[in-house]
């Protein structure tokens, strides 16, 4: 052991021995020192039996290229699930990414009102659009979704009672659980009515001189099935006027388009809530509308200004980034045609089952030779795919995948895929490497190929 630690390489020869690199000295020297010092103490600890500085420069130099790659990167999600949050959830159309490139890629007009040649505001680019759209009065726009129920609660009802039905205290994504979010905005949550059924009468009865809102809060992640009762929006409107409070809802994952045209559960609109007398309706940008992540606010003009004029919002504002991607993407919904063709969330959901398979069956037809190649079983399931993780998680939609069964544990392909220079995420079905191709890009076809190439010739088992 001491003839090891007295033999361990110094710093200075490790540095000698590494690739050229522009990373900063000073860190490349941390990282060395480091090494070193890990390998002494699993020395100590009788580790390790042998000391190559060759080898020591090898970990170094892979980790220099960990260093300078990105983190947060491109994945092949292969699990069918289309906004997957941690996925990054919405797939930016390739105009609206052309889009970014030409206004974030340059300066522009993020608050220059060209017209008077004077500064402008960051809300007026959408806040006209979000209006036509949904019929609303007026709009603003923030960070995202949770920075909307925020920033309502406290506007509108900061130290005042908020009254909620108990079938709707959710928790989102487990970051976003009502009750929190309610305490943080400064306000006194009321619960009503039960899990299963929830009254007019139980709203009436909770209204007091310190109410300061009715809030509904849709509940996509979750149903409750049977002896149930919800209070319709007209009726909580017409209780909200006569006591002379606003009436808020939070909806999630709020839909412009009827989406029973793609097969799926109609998800209630935006514009359907404020025509039935909802004030004010929060949801989020990158959900099923398919844009970048933001909290899109909409309703009554008097409300909205409210919320201009809390101090919160300089907080919580958007950037510019995800406001030009908003932006972009909303003026897709004036022309619904080129929506269907060009918002990757949309044609995703929009694919049946028989487009699905014919995608697979071209990926295979492409790859003939490669997949015969390797050491795998191919086969076709059928599957279905989920809508949303955290959004809409119970729906799903009839698919297929393509299926590997090899003679190599399932979850180490799995990992291996993981590690790749471009990572495929699948799911393993009754032992199978499972890919749903709802959610896999033309585009991915190559890398998945050569995907599935390096992994089986050999790069998995360590
Ligand atoms: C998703 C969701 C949120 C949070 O929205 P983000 O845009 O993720 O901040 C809040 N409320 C409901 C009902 C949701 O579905």
């Amino acid at each position: 052991m001491n003839d090891l630690l007295r033999n361990l390489p110094r710093v200075d020869l490790i540095l000698s021995l590494l690739n050229d690199t522009m990373v900063r000295p000073d860190i490349v020297k941390q990282l060395v020192s480091d090494e070193i010092e890990s390998i002494r103490k699993a020395i100590k600890r009788g580790q390790v039996t042998s000391v190559e500085a060759t080898e020591i420069a090898n970990t170094i130099n892979a980790k220099l290229d960990a260093l300078t790659s990105p983190s947060l990167k491109r994945v092949i999600n292969a699990t069918g699930i289309v906004l997957h949050t941690n996925f990054g959830r919405a797939v930016l159309s390739e105009k609206t990414l052309n889009h970014l490139y030409e206004t974030t890629g340059h300066y522009n007009t993020l608050e220059y009102d060209l017209e008077h040649g004077k500064r402008g505001s960051r809300y007026a680019h959408v806040e006209s659009l979000i209006c036509q759209l949904t019929g609303a009065e007026s709009a603003l726009v923030v960070n995202n979704n949770a920075a909307a129920v925020m920033l309502v609660l406290n506007t509108l009802a900061q130290e005042k009672e908020v009254i909620l039905s108990r079938g709707e205290l959710v928790e989102i994504g487990g970051s976003f659980r009502v009750p929190e979010v309610m305490r943080a905005s400064g306000c006194q949550l009321v619960e009503v009515g039960t899990t299963n059924k929830t009254h007019l009468y139980d709203f009436e009865n909770a209204i007091t001189d310190k109410t300061g809102l009715i809030l509904k809060v849709h509940t996509s992640n979750y149903e409750i099935l049977g002896f149930t009762k919800t209070v319709p929006r007209s009726e909580l409107s017409d209780l909200a006027v006569s006591a002379g409070i606003p009436f808020y809802e939070d909806l999630g994952s709020g839909a412009l388009i009827d989406l029973s045209t793609y097969g799926i559960k109609r998800e209630p609109l935006v514009q359907e809530c404020l025509m039935e007398g909802v004030d004010l309706v929060s949801f989020s940008g990158d959900k099923l509308l398919g844009a970048s992540q933001a909290g899109i606010i909409a309703g009554k003009k008097c409300y909205i200004d409210a919320l201009k004029k809390n101090q919160l919002l300089r907080a919580l504002r958007i950037d510019k980034l995800s406001l030009a991607a908003l932006e972009h993407t909303l003026r897709m919904y004036l022309q619904p045609e080129l929506l269907k063709n060009e918002l990757p969330t949309l044609k995703m959901l929009a694919y049946s089952a028989e487009a699905v398979l014919g995608k697979i069956n071209h990926f295979i037809r492409h790859y003939q030779a490669t997949l015969d190649r390797l050491p795998f079983r191919v086969f076709i399931s059928e599957t279905a795919s989920q809508v949303g993780g955290g959004a809409l998680p119970l729906e799903t939609l009839p698919s297929y995948a393509l299926c590997l069964s090899s003679d190599y544990p399932p979850n180490e392909v799995q990992r291996a895929l993981r590690s790749l220079k471009i990572p495929v995420i699948c799911t393993i079905v009754d032992d199978s490497l499972q890919f749903d191709f709802r959610t896999i890009f033309d585009d991915d076809f190559d890398a998945l190929a050569e995907g599935l190439t390096s992994v089986f010739d050999g790069g998995f088992d360590e």
